[in-house]
């Protein structure tokens, strides 16, 4: 299973890094905001973070793993111990300022190739990203990521 290294952290992703991902993260929300018509209703049920139930599925990537640890603090990282994103309490995101790419692009009423377009594209930065700060780029499930034995 392919994990999250300390070294990849500490070495290689300094503070313009996480930055970075938060900008990405403004960009989606723009792309989101551009295409109203195609984005559809989310209530917020947090219906959808139910994994298994809900028959979904979230992919993370490195530099999204490492600025959620970074911005909690990597001792409050939490293992997906359920088929329920750990982080979903009571329904609500827990972490909603640092939640995924894919958290942000999934709605289920919204139009699917608007959502595969955007994640495309969100990953090609990403992607970037872990070029220019010689991280390696992994995308896993948020099971896999979170439960890899991640000692940054
Ligand atoms: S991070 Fe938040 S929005 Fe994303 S799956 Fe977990 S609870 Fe849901
Ligand atoms: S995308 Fe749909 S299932 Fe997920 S939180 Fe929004 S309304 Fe609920």
């Amino acid at each position: 299973m392919a994990g999250y290294k300390k070294k990849d952290f500490r070495r290689n992703t300094p503070l313009a890094g996480l930055q970075k991902v938060a900008e990405i993260y403004e960009w989606i929300e723009r792309q989101i905001y551009a295409k109203n018509n195609l984005v559809g209703q989310c209530n917020a049920c947090g219906r959808c973070c139910d994994f298994d139930a809900y028959d979904h599925r979230l992919y993370v990537s490195t530099p999204e793993i490492i600025y959620l640890a970074a911005s909690l603090g990597v001792e409050n990282l939490k293992p997906m111990t359920t088929g329920k994103c750990p982080y979903n309490i009571d329904g609500r995101c827990g972490v909603y300022q640092y939640r995924f790419a894919g958290c942000r692009i999934f709605s289920c009423k919204a139009d699917v190739d608007f959502q595969s377009r955007l994640t495309e594209a969100a990953l090609k930065k990403l992607k970037s990203l872990c070029t220019e700060y010689e991280i390696p780029y992994l995308y896993t499930d948020l099971a896999s990521a979170l439960n890899s034995p991640i000692v940054f």
